[in-house]
This record gives C-alpha cells, structure tokens and sequence, in this order.
C-alpha cells in the first residue's frame, strides 16, 4: 500500500513539506487539509498588498511564473491532494487517523495516515477587553482580513486608525495606512519601546523617530483598555491607560497564539507557550507526527531556551527538514538565534541573537559596543550612516547578538546576516574583528562597519575604551553631571554651542595635547565627536596623561542625533 501523509495546514510549511517529499518520492500519497479556502499564499507580503506596492491579491497566492497555488494547481502540478474548507478537529493516535469536518455542510469524516504534520501555523492574540468584537476592528490574520482592511480603506471610510502593539506587523502595518492612504496613524504599545521581542533600546530608539518623522504616532507604554462604538457606525475611538484616541478603525498585532488545542488534547506535548514541542527532526513526543511553523516551539541556539519564533523563514526551512524525515533521511533543524529584518518606511532594520536585557535575563554579563559608519566608502555618493550594536558576553567573550539599522535596507541585512549564522557556533568578539566580508566603495569600507563593530566591543572588553552610552549621556547631561567636551572642529560645534552655552565645551582633537590644563582632573569628563572615533582616541591620550575620569560617547553625535533628534 502507498504510504499515506496527511497535512494539517496549507499556507507556509504544509504546502513546502508537500511539494519536496513529491520530489523525494513520486508514489507516496500526499493529502493537505486546511480549514480555508485561500492557500500557499506569502502572508508577509500582507502589508505590501494593503499599502498598495502588490496590486492585487493573487499576487500573494501565485507562483513566479503566474500560475495561482489553489488545489488545482497542486493537484496537477504536485500530485498532492488539497482539501479545502476542512478542519481537522481531533488526532486518534492509537488508529492513526484525524477527524476532519467540512465547514460548509459541517459533514464529518475521518483520514487515515502513516505520517501526520502539523502545520496549523497561530491565531492573532484577541485582547479580552470590550468592543474588540466591533465593525472596524480587524486582525491580520491572513488574506481575507487582508483583502477586508484594504476594500474598507479604499472606500475612503477611514480617516484615523489605531494599532494595537508594535512589534513587526503593527508597524508594517502603519507604514500601509500612512504611506499610500494618508490615514492618520497611532501606534499603541504597552512595552516602553517598539520591537520589544527584537529590539534593545538604542536601535528601538532610532526605529521609533522613524515613525514619528514619518507621521505615524506613537504611544508606548499604554495598554488598549476598550474599544467604543455601536454595530451601526463601528469604532469610534479606543481608550488606553493613557487617555482617549478618536479613530474609525482599529488593526489589532498584539502577538499570536499557537492553534494547536486539538493537538495537545491528543496527548502531544506542549511547552510554556503553548507551541507544541519537537526534536531536532521535527517529531511531536508522538514520532508519527511532526509539526513546525508557527505552531511549534524551537530552540533559541544563544540562550537555549525554548520559544516561539514565527517567521515564515523558519516554516520554510522547516518543511524539508520534515520532508526529508518522511522519506528516510535524518537531517536536523538545530535551532535558531532570531534572525529577523524589517523595512520601516526608508529604513531597514536587521538583528540576530540576544538584546542586552534578554542577554541579562538569560544569565549573561552582556557588554555592548554602538558604532555609527557609513555603509559604504565615505567617499562614495551612496554612502549612507549606519548604526550597529554588537552584543557580548563579559567574561567569554562570545557574541551574544546584533541589531543594525540605516536607510539602505539591503546593506543593513548584509551586516547581520554575515554574523547570524555563526551565532549558533558561540563565535567570540575576536572572529567578529577578522570576519571576512567583501570590500569595494559601492558597497563597503575597506574596514567594515562589522569589524569596526569587533574591533570597539575588543576594545571596551579589554578596558581600554571607556564608552558612554549614549541614552545615559542624555539623562546626565540633563542632571549636569557631567562636562563635555567636543573634539571635533570648531565649525562642526558651532550648533551645540550656540544651543548650550558653556555646558558645552570644545577642544578640537589637534589641540587638545596643548589645551590639557582646560580639563578639569576632579570631575567627570564626557568626550564627544561626531562618531565615536576621535572622541576614543582623545579619551586614551587624556588617560595616558592622568585624567582618569574620561568617558567617550557611543556612535558620537551622530547617534545622539539620531536617537533624540529634539536635543540639537
Ligand atoms: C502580516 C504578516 C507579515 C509577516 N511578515 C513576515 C516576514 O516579513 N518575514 C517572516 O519570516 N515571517 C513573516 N510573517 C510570518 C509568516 O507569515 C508565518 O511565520 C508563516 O505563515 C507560518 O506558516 P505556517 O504554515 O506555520 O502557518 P500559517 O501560515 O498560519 O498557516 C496555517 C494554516 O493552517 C490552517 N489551520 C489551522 N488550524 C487548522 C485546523 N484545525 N484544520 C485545518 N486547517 C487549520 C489555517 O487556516 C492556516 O491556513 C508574517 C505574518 C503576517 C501575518
């Protein structure tokens, strides 16, 4: 008899793990189940279709060369069996069989199967307060609130929207409304900061000025309380901790919860979230099933915990490693280390690993280094400011993370990408130092914007350069508790000096050897400059000559700028 593979899920990972064990074996009888009608379509490609850059919504659902992936098309191209409109509702393990109803004349049947993947991806987290079940809120769940948001928005029948929660799709989401449609946009977070999953809070920083200059507002720390309106005219406004915000529609990204309670009520492990557990080969605790996606958890290969991680990156990958499985072939998903990017309006924003709080909270001593370069040669036209930090662990040495943000997003990407792979090897500040990348002006520095990163995390671990961060160097400025000192040319200071007076001093870095009596020895001392390299220089040349308490801002004023932009 045919070996029978049954898939619970037709969207990222059914339909991958289909399509390679098709080519694997071409006599294994392949049958997807899923509860909806529209599948193997590129969800992340939501955002781009409401805001207007894909036309139209086939193009999420069509293959490169313009054939739609419905059940026909599998059918014909892949020899695979797609049932639509049918969901499973329970797992007998004992009879290796599901339980499947069809949702359109809630007839019941049942499939039998020698392998079964779970690939039944999450549903958008539904906070439980009132009015969230109004006309005008929406979720994006998938391509008919999609379709939905878009039709609502085209027909002009909004002008303010509030979303919920900045993580990814909240903010790609209000890049959509404010982009193309012009609607007036607040973001509510109840987290200080946006990307809290991702993000630490020197990059979130400059993420969030993004928005601001890109008109969207921003509320963080608030939490959505109720939602008002009536079922005649929907949302009228949303109330948070904060206080009131008119609006006629409300998108809620407040995270995703795992759909795997049929799975679990079938005796399948699950961990602390909810997502079900699984082995290097992707095998529940029943090693007939195997599930991954957004449904399952996987291991974070930096602090080995457990977690969620839904990308469709991972789904993807995923879905061969089960294939492989199915047909015979051991091959491994290890883990992960969180390798994410994002386009926010003209930036782009890329990081792997560990933030300095998770890093913390994960029992690491985390130090960090802020380097703010241009992406390519300064001397090229193209050349645009980029801000990495590289994170590492104090008494290893081993890099924790990397979070990068600039305007040109595929160089951005690049620069993390080239480090996320060897997060998962426990690489160490000094192979970030040497780590060889490509150099030519159009794309790069002779000396990286990575190495460079290497090279100032070596140099604070090794004590050398004594950094001030920059959101510290805001908060004791503030409170005079520290002297500055810009050491660039006097025509490069005039704003900051006209702007504060005495409190801010300036030694160019050509005098200062001569000028050494001007520098006070019993207070503190904060060097600055416009990115952090002369101000490291000037600081290890103010030590050799005795002045200890000397610190040097992080990513100069470059960074200052671009993380609190009202200073100056
Ligand atoms: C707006 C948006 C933007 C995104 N952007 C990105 C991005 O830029 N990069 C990235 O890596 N990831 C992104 N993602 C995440 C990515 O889309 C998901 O990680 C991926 O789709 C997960 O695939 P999956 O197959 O595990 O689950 P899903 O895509 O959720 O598919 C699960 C399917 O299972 C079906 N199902 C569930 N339960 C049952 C049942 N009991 N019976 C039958 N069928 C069932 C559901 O109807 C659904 O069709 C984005 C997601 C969204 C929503």
């Amino acid at each position: 008899m045919r070996k029978r593979i049954v898939i619970i899920g037709a969207v990222a990972l059914g339909p991958k793990v289909a399509a390679r064990l098709r080519r694997l074996d071409p006599d294994v009888q392949i049958t997807v189940v899923d509860r909806d009608n529209l599948i193997s379509y590129g969800g992340c490609g939501i955002p781009y279709y409401v805001g207007g850059d894909i036309a139209d919504i086939e193009g999420l659902c069509s293959t490169s060369f313009h054939v739609v992936r419905d059940a026909k098309f599998f059918r014909d191209s892949k020899g695979v069996n797609v049932l639509t409109g049918v969901e499973a509702v329970s797992i007998n393990r004992k009879e290796k069989k599901i339980d499947v109803q069809y949702m359109a004349d809630g007839k019941k049947d049942s499939l039998e199967y020698d392998k079964l993947v779970i690939a039944t991806g999450a549903t958008p987290f539904t906070p439980p307060i009132p009015g969230v079940d109004l006309p005008m809120v929406f979720s994006v769940a998938n391509l008919h609130s999609a379709k939905a948001i878009k039709d609502t928005i085209s027909k002009g029948m909004v002008e303010n929207a509030v979303v919920v929660g900045a993580g990814a799709i909240g903010i790609e989401m209000a890049e959509a409304l404010t982009d193309l449609w012009g609607i007036k946009t607040t973001i509510v977070e109840m987290a200080d900061q946006v990307l809290p999953m991702a993000l630490g809070k020197n990059i979130s920083r400059i993420v969030e000025n993004t928005l601001k200059e890109s008109d969207v507002d921003l509320l963080l720390s608030e939490k959505l309380v109720r939602i008002n309106g009536d079922a005649q005219s929907g949302v009228t406004s949303v109330e948070t901790t904060g206080g009131q915000i008119e609006c006629d529609m409300v998108i809620l990204s407040a995270g995703i919860r795992p759909n795997t309670k049929f799975a679990s009520d079938a005796g399948l492990a699950v961990g602390r979230s909810g997502g079900l557990l699984v082995d290097s080969r992707m095998r529940t605790t029943d090693p007939d099933i195997y599930a991954g996606g957004d449904c399952v958890e996987v291991k974070n290969l930096v602090s080995g915990e457990n977690m969620m991680m839904p990308l469709g990156s991972l789904a993807n990958r995923q879905g061969r490693i089960i294939a492989d499985n199915i047909h015979g072939r051991p091959s491994q998903f290890k883990g992960m280390v969180g390798t994410f990017c994002i386009k926010v309006f003209d930036s782009g924003v890329a990081t792997a690993g560990l933030t300095v709080d998770q890093a913390r909270r994960n029992g690491f001593d985390p130090v960090h280094a802020m380097v703010s370069q241009p992406d390519r040669a300064h001397f090229y036209p193209t050349a645009s400011m980029m801000y990495i930090e590289l994170i590492a662990d104090r008494n290893t040495r081993k890099v924790l993370g990397i979070e990068a943000v600039g305007s040109q997003g595929d160089a951005v990407k690049a620069r993390v990408d080239a480090v996320a792979p060897l997060l998962q090897s426990g690489i160490t500040v000094d192979d970030i130092c040497t780590l060889e990348v490509g150099y030519a002006p159009p794309f790069a520095s002779a000396m990286d914007i990575i190495n460079n990163a290497g090279n100032v995390l070596d140099n604070i671990l090794e004590g050398g350069n004594k950094p001030m961060d920059a959101l510290e160097f805001f908060e004791k400025f503030a409170n005079d508790e520290i002297k500055v000192i810009d050491v660039r040319q006097p025509k490069e200071v005039e704003s900051c000096i006209e702007r504060y007076k005495d409190k801010w001093g300036n030694i160019p870095q050509s005098e200062l050897k001569k000028r050494l009596d001007e520098i006070p020895k019993d207070e503190p001392v904060c060097l600055v400059c416009g990115t952090g390299a002369r101000s490291y220089e000037c600081q290890r040349l103010l030590n050799h000559n005795g002045f200890v308490n000397v610190r040097n801002v992080q990513g100069g004023h470059t960074l200052l700028v671009a993380l609190n932009p009202e200073f100056f």
